[in-house]
């Protein structure tokens, strides 16, 4: 992927450059004064509700009403009106695309997303197939999942699917290719409608947009995350197949394994929690997780100057504090800010991968040396 020294129009206050650490980071550009908002985004390429919580989360402005489901159900009325050529959506057939929102209003306002309907398409699918899927047993599953990871492996599975699976398919009648089709369940169904809705958005951005630009140079945690938790490769296959062997032409044309491997890689340690909005962090529900290419370059810090929230699908980041000019930006990853240097820092190398250096790390660690 493209490597960038600097990244300048993602904000007026501040830009992208290398750290002394050796990675990139926000740096602000001018003094700045407490309660700036130095950034809202509201462009994020994927996001995914946590299948628990598909029926209880608007699926447009992202609230939550303490479990109470939502009311509104998309119809297939609603979008009747929107069928395109290229798009194959049968009244019959129509499942909701497991679509929920609060109010008429909101799910109108989902519906004016351009071209919408080809997602909704794509998940419709993939709902109808998942509850093909959960009337069996999963005793098909393939391949043990391997006990050591290494880059070689990971390249090797995909080459193979390159190499092999996809020409197969390819050869395959399009009504045989569901023979393809591996077992998924639940979590796999949920990260497909994520790569799906990343899909849309890739094939709908302007390709020069600042979101687009920073999409391509955001950093893959692929071989940290798969070496932690080996079954996610499988998981990952399974979830690319069932992808390539489902997804409606007009939006799997795009899909390679690279773009795939991309996508994957790059929410793992980049993608924000959709948290319930204004909550104290211990009572929140974690909703889902959503990506946003242009806030991805904040660092973390343990005493961070920059206090995430949501409204709606917009994050807000503000600063904290007044911040000369030059002073490194940093968020929040962890919400584990109240646990001692030692635990937080094994948090934070666990699932964010790195050692946390920031001056309060240091500070407490020569306490207790
Ligand atoms: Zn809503
Ligand atoms: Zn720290």
């Amino acid at each position: 992927m493209a490597s960038v020294c600097e990244v300048g129009g993602i904000s007026p206050f501040f830009q992208v450059r290398q750290t002394e650490f050796g990675g990139r980071g926000c740096f602000s550009i001018v003094q700045l004064k407490k309660g700036a908002v130095v950034l809202e985004a509201n462009d994020s390429v994927g996001a995914c509700i946590a299948h628990e919580f598909r029926k209880e989360v608007c699926h447009s402005c992202f609230s939550y009403r303490n479990g109470a489901n939502m009311k509104f159900k998309l119809k297939y009325a609603d979008i009747a009106h929107l069928l395109k050529p290229g798009v194959k959506i049968s009244e019959k057939a129509f499942n909701g695309a497991g679509l929920w929102f609060c109010s008429e209003s909101c799910k109108l306002e989902y519906l004016t997303q351009p071209h919408i309907v080809e997602l909704i398409e794509c998940y419709d699918v993939l709902l109808r197939t998942l509850k093909i899927m959960q009337k069996k047993t999963a005793d098909q599953k393939q391949e043990p999942d391997p006990q050591v990871m290494s880059a070689e492996i990971i390249d090797r599975a995909w080459l193979e699917i390159n190499n092999s699976w996809i020409p197969k398919v390819e050869r395959t009648k399009p009504t045989k290719r569901l023979n393809e089709l591996p077992f998924i369940a639940e979590e796999e169904y949920n990260c497909a409608r994520f790569v799906a809705r990343t899909l849309f958005s890739l094939k709908h951005l302007d390709p020069l947009s600042k979101t687009m630009t920073t999409f391509w140079t955001l950093q893959s945690n692929e071989l940290s995350k798969i070496s932690r938790f080996p079954v996610l490769l499988n998981f990952q296959i399974a979830v690319f197949k069932s992808l390539y062997v489902l997804l409606p032409e007009i939006i799997r044309k795009d899909l390679s394994t690279e773009l795939f491997r991309h996508i994957m890689g790059s929410e793992y340690g980049n993608s924000f929690g959709i948290w319930e909005e204004q909550k104290v962090p211990e009572n929140r529900e974690f909703l889902g997780y959503s990506v946003f290419p242009r806030a991805s370059y904040f660092n973390h810090s343990c005493d961070p100057n920059i206090t995430k929230s949501r409204v709606g699908r917009t994050m807000l980041f503000t600063l904290n504090r007044d911040v000369p000019k030059d002073e490194p930006l940093c968020i929040d990853y962890s919400s584990l800010l109240d646990q001692p240097v030692v635990q937080r820092r094994q948090l934070l190398r666990e699932n964010w991968f790195f050692d946390c250096l920031c001056g309060r790390c240091i500070l407490e660690l020569q306490t207790i040396h």
